[in-house]
């Protein structure tokens, strides 16, 4: 499991895309490091603007945007038909880049189809910064 994540984290460091995804404000949606707080079971990104969140898996967990998760075409969500999260499904095994846009996540329970965009990202770095 832990060489299987460092690979990971190498893969983010050596092939990042250093594209802007945002119009508005395209450092605040580029993330200049992504990496893994195991203190703090969080998702560490730094971003081009300075701005440096910890996103606890727990919450990255429960906001995954795949159809399982988030429901879709009025079919409820997996967190809204049971909130309780299941042993490893806040454990983050590994993460890949997406493209330049996005984060994708393997969790230790093998759910592997969510991809975070880095608007998503920052969004919830901010929701749960200070938290
Ligand atoms: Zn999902």
């Amino acid at each position: 499991m832990r060489a299987e994540r460092l690979v990971g984290v190498a893969e983010l460091r050596r092939g990042y895309p250093r594209r802007p995804v945002s119009e508005t404000d395209p450092r605040a949606t580029l993330a200049r490091r992504l990496d893994y707080d195991e203190p703090a079971r969080a998702l560490l990104v730094e971003w081009e603007d300075g701005a440096v969140h910890r996103i606890p898996f727990a919450v990255l967990r429960r906001s995954c945007p795949c159809a399982v998760c988030a429901g879709e075409m009025g079919r409820p969500g997996r967190f809204q038909l049971k909130p309780e999260l299941d042993p490893g499904e806040d454990e983050l095994a590994d993460m890949h880049l997406v493209g330049a846009y996005g984060l994708g996540t393997r969790w230790a329970d093998g759910h592997s189809t969510g991809i975070y965009t880095f608007e998503h990202l920052r969004r919830l770095g901010a929701a749960t910064a200070g938290a």
